[in-house]
């Protein structure tokens, strides 16, 4: 492992900071010294746990012009994307996990079925342990500090590995730590590489929490398998838009070029797939083209689009863009680079040959091609490896719903884009190549918890129906039990046999 990682502000090129490496001695040391930390904060109140995670919500807010400088310096976002996507999304769930917690990680009762009469059920959630967080850089701070306050909540200790393209990030969430004065070590930052990433799944941790492709949520999956470490993989996604002619057509114009632009596409859910219903389409890839025209590229507050956070990205940008191109696509808007900015990019007339429809582009282009009717609409949008958000625009409501039942994808937004995922009670997460993974909402700290189920009988009686020994006469009950609680017969039957079958039951030993 090479020891330094190095910040590098997007905007301009200069180095923000330097930041070492941990090292495989320190990984190891990380993980003792969380056990220690999981001995105590394992018992811990849920009043302690969320008066913790209320210190970095008030830290959050306090500082949080400084927090946005350092977010924007390190991935060359514009402010407000800074503001709205990576802060606001902590603040709220954290606001509703300190209402919801209790709730959620309380006992929860069950039902019992008729062979289980005299029994109380229920379900109870105990942590899990030592839970490992790699994450990405698109959204550096919400997407290691959600999960990391998810874990904490449900009573495990966190070993956070940040993304080596945003270590300024890294450093700051080191620093809200221990500004928070959280007990120690609850949650440990290890920053580096693929290489420690690595390192930090073969310490053995009791659980993993991925967000980042597809390519490295799989090798992670592999390692884990190792050692049947439980993983929870947030992974990409080539998010399908379908706009209805019946559309609200300006919003739906307007909702295209903020989906596929906000955070110059760097969204995990980033509209990059645009499917129209034939008869507006024309119109609306002009409308879209016009709107784009009009976003203002740069920095700071007063502009749309930010830079490209990691330069390596606009590799897979120009190659997508140049096979549609070169297989028929119409490119709709001017290529225009400055160092890492990127202009938006419309392309017209696409098809799904074009990697721009297979594979997740990650930055700002979007594709757009017409569709006949629902059923196209729909077999296209799940024309995909991914699966992770889709956006369905109709002002006919049960069409809308129609379609989202049918589509292959873990979120569904109707008439709107991008901020569901922000909802703090909605599970999120994707199916197909885009994961496998809940969080936020309730199944945010179930994910957390060990979800284990308790039985308690209540008779006081020698033996229960079952035990031995075994008899031609407890054969004949419980098949009887069979024919008359699993078959369709009248109910006055039902109720006479069944009467019979429990006192038998309740008496035990007399079956015999
Ligand atoms: P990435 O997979 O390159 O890296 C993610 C993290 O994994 C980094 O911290 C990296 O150092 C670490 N890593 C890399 N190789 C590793 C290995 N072999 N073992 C352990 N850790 C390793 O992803 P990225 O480029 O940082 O992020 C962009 C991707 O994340 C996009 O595909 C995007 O769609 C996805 N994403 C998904 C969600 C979601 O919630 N589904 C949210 C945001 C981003």
């Amino acid at each position: 492992m090479s020891d330094n990682l190095i910040s590098t502000n997007p905007i301009n090129g200069k180095v923000n900071g330097v930041y070492p490496k941990a090292t495989i001695n320190e990984i190891k040391a990380a993980k003792i010294k969380a056990k220690q930390a999981f001995g105590l904060w394992r018992s811990s109140s849920l009043e302690d746990r969320i008066e913790c995670i209320r210190r970095i919500k008030e830290l959050l807010i306090n500082d949080l012009e400084e927090i946005i400088q350092r977010v924007v310096a390190d991935t060359g976002k514009v402010n407000l994307e800074a503001l709205m996507s990576d802060i606001l999304p902590t603040l709220e769930i954290i606001k509703y996990y300190e209402k919801n917690a209790k709730k959620i990680l309380e006992p929860q009762k069950r039902k019992n079925s008729l062979l289980f009469f005299n029994h109380q059920s229920y379900v109870e959630y105990k942590p899990l342990g030592i839970v490992a967080i790699i994450s990405p850089w698109n959204f550096p701070l919400q997407l290691s500090l959600v999960p990391a306050i998810s874990a904490l909540l449900a009573g495990n200790v966190v070993l956070l590995k940040p993304s080596e393209i945003t270590p300024l990030v890294g450093n700051l969430i080191q620093e809200i730590v221990i500004k928070a004065k959280m007990p120690a070590n609850l949650i440990q930052v290890l920053q580096g590489g693929a290489d420690t990433g690595e390192q930090l799944i073969k310490a053995e941790p009791d659980k993993i929490f991925f967000t980042g492709s597809v390519v490295t949520g799989k090798k992670i999956m592999a390692k884990a398998a190792e050692n049947l470490i439980p993983v929870e993989l947030e992974l990409g996604g080539k998010d399908p838009m379908i706009v209805f002619a019946d559309a609200n057509f300006n919003r739906a114009v307007e909702a295209t070029v903020y989906g596929a632009f906000a955070n110059t596409g760097q969204y995990c859910v980033s509209i990059e797939r645009v499917y129209v219903e034939e008869s507006i389409y024309n119109e609306f890839v002009s409308a879209v083209v016009a709107r784009t025209n009009k976003l203002k590229v740069g920095s700071g507050l007063n502009s749309d689009i930010g830079a490209i956070t990691y330069p390596k990205q606009l590799e897979v940008i120009k190659r997508h863009i140049s096979d549609a191109v070169a297989k028929g696509a119409e490119l709709m808007t001017e290529i225009k680079q400055q160092g890492n900015f990127f202009s938006p990019i419309v392309l017209k007339d696409v098809n799904h040959e074009m990697l721009v429809m297979q594979e997740e582009t990650f930055g700002p282009v979007v594709a757009i091609m017409p569709f006949k009717g629902e059923i196209e609409a729909i077999n296209l949008a799940n024309d995909s490896d991914y699966g992770l958000n889709s956006s369905v625009w109709s002002n006919d409501l049960n069409k809308a719903k129609r379609v989202v039942n049918k589509l292959k994808v873990g979120n569904n937004y109707i008439n709107d884009v991008l901020k569901n995922i922000g909802n703090p009670d909605l599970p999120f997460g994707g199916v197909k190549n885009s994961g496998i993974a809940k969080y936020h909402g309730p199944e945010g700290l179930h994910s957390f918890s060990i979800e284990t189920a308790v039985s308690i009988n209540k008779s006081r009686r020698e033996k229960e129906f079952n035990f031995f020994p075994y008899s031609s006469k407890l054969y004949n009950l419980i098949k009887e039990f069979i024919l008359i609680n699993y078959s369709d017969i009248s109910l006055a039957k039902k109720l006479k046999g069944m009467i019979k079958i429990i006192f038998a039951m309740i008496r035990g030993e007399d079956v015999r």
